[in-house]
């Protein structure tokens, strides 16, 4: 599918949803592509992207930053703390900051650089055994925890399980931002970005649909 019809579709849901046009940030997840798609996105104009792995990151963007300087680059996989550092001088946002180890290593970090990127916490809506994200009977202590450390906090993100009904998991984390008074949601993802218009996304992490399927 090309950049153009995806865009379409997003103003399609924007406007059946109520929304304002372009309310919707497209990251276009360009994680395992190759370069030449990767280029052909930016010369169609596409500024924001997204990653995840640190090290991929550090070996492609810094180049196509020279050529497109305006471009910005989020981080969407999960972190160690060895690599925030890293992550800090590279990308715009993280969105998967999950656990107060990382988020006082960012803060001390952020005082270090003057700088911090902004930051997403990841909620684990499914409770997971094997995914990353924080618990949402734990997401409010955790958020508070966040914001007492003085960091930059622009929402939450959200990875549902495959075999469930990503809606019913859109609504949970929308609700744990609206009644922490925060205003981003990067959730929906190829499959299922309309449905995560429909619940208020401020952020979807469109891939595959984009791209074409990756080189694992
Ligand atoms: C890979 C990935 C995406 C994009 O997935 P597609 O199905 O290709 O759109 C979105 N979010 C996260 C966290 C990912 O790891």
């Amino acid at each position: 599918m090309s950049l153009s019809e995806i865009k379409s579709r997003i103003a399609k849901a924007e406007k059946a949803a109520g929304r304002a046009p372009g309310s919707t940030e497209l990251i276009a997840v360009s994680k395992l592509q190759p370069d030449e798609r990767v280029e052909a996105v930016l010369d169609e104009g596409h500024r924001l992207f997204g990653e995840n792995r640190v090290q991929e990151a550090a070996g492609k963007w810094p180049a196509f930053r020279e050529q497109f300087p305006d471009t910005k680059v989020h981080l969407i996989g999960p972190l160690q703390t060895n690599k925030a550092r890293q992550a800090m001088e590279l990308f715009d946002a993280i969105h998967t900051l999950d656990r107060p180890k990382l988020a006082k290593t960012i803060a001390r970090l952020a005082d270090e650089l003057g700088h911090c990127p902004e930051l997403f916490i990841q909620i684990n809506t499914g409770e997971e055994a094997q995914k990353a994200g924080v618990l949402p009977t734990e997401a409010d202590a955790f958020i508070a925890e966040t914001r007492a450390l003085g960091l930059p906090l622009s929402g939450l993100m959200c990875i549902p399980p495959v075999e469930e009904e990503p809606s019913l998991h859109f609504a949970l984390l929308a609700r744990i931002a609206a009644r922490n008074d925060l205003k981003g949601l990067s959730m929906g993802m190829s499959g299922d970005f309309e449905r995560a218009i429909a619940l208020g996304a401020t952020h979807i992490r469109v891939g595959s649909a984009i791209f074409g399927e990756r080189n694992y």
